[in-house]
């Protein structure tokens, strides 16, 4: 029987690139992250003809408790399981503390952090009716150590890597399994958005922001590769995984090796 995988934010970037994963690793996928309609339609029906496996897509916006939940109650629905949850949808915004709007805070804690735990909260119960599960959170190099301008980011990384080790402790003895990716920095439009922000915040090129900034401690002097987030995230719902929970396995060029 196929597994089923339900990808928060995988209209784009490293959520993207983990919903073809699965798709190509037998699973139905439920899509989520807003998009252009008939973009988000085109991508879909591609996976299911590449796949041949069930692809849906789910609008749920992961600052509105009640959509998450209808996203989990959907793909049971349609889809007959929910096996692996990756929470990924993920909001960035640049700016000195004094200066951070409220409502950027509130947004970022809410997707970055808040979606995940209402995702959870809603799949676990269906995971342990079936036995086993994979919980696979999309944190960063920014949930272990920070960097000035993202406080909102940087809080609520961290905090989704205390969620991960918690529920881990939690459903340690249930089959389910909860871990956190932790990537460097992959050159995506959350990326692409934030050069402009972080050169006007420092009083520097775009440029410089690439190599000085974003690159700086990225050991390998290589942004990160969407594939190679998707390949970790494969392994981590795979059977040879099952004893790994409770941790994060990161992705970064040796950034946090500093
Ligand atoms: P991206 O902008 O390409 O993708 C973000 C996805 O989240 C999109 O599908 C978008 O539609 C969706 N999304 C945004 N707000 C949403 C909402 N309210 N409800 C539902 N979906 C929403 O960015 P990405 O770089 O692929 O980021 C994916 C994850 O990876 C994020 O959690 C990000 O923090 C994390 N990450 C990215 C990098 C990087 O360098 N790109 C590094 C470390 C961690």
């Amino acid at each position: 029987m196929h597994r089923t995988v339900i990808v928060t934010g995988s209209t784009s970037g490293i959520g993207l690139a983990i919903a073809q994963a699965f798709a190509n690793d037998g699973c139905n996928v439920m899509l989520n992250g807003f998009g252009v309609e008939h973009e988000i339609e085109d991508t879909r029906l591609l996976m299911e003809a590449e796949s041949g496996t069930r692809v849906l897509y789910h609008p749920a916006d992961m600052t509105k408790p009640d959509e998450i939940a209808d996203l989990i109650k959907t793909t049971h629905e349609k889809l007959g399981s929910v096996d692996i949850l990756v929470n990924n949808a993920g909001v960035q915004h640049v700016a000195p503390v004094e200066d951070f709007p409220p409502e950027k805070w509130d947004q970022i804690i809410a997707i970055n952090l808040t979606s995940s735990f209402h995702t959870m909260r809603a799949a676990i119960p269906l995971m342990k009716a079936g036995g086993k599960g994979r919980i696979i959170n999309i944190a960063s190099a920014h949930g272990l150590v920070a960097s000035p301008y993202k406080s909102a980011y940087v809080a609520a990384k961290h905090g989704i890597i205390g969620l991960t080790k918690s529920a881990a402790l939690e459903l340690a003895e249930t089959g389910i399994t909860v871990n956190a990716i932790c990537p460097g920095y992959v050159l995506t439009s959350l990326v692409e958005k934030q050069i402009p922000d972080t050169a006007k915040a420092r009083g520097i090129s775009e440029d410089e922001v690439k190599n000085d900034v974003l690159l700086r401690l990225q050991a390998t002097k290589e942004f990160v590769k969407v594939e190679d987030i998707a390949a970790t995230a494969i392994f981590l719902a795979s059977d040879a995984a099952k004893q790994i929970t409770g941790t994060h396995i990161s992705i970064d060029g040796g950034w946090t090796a500093q």
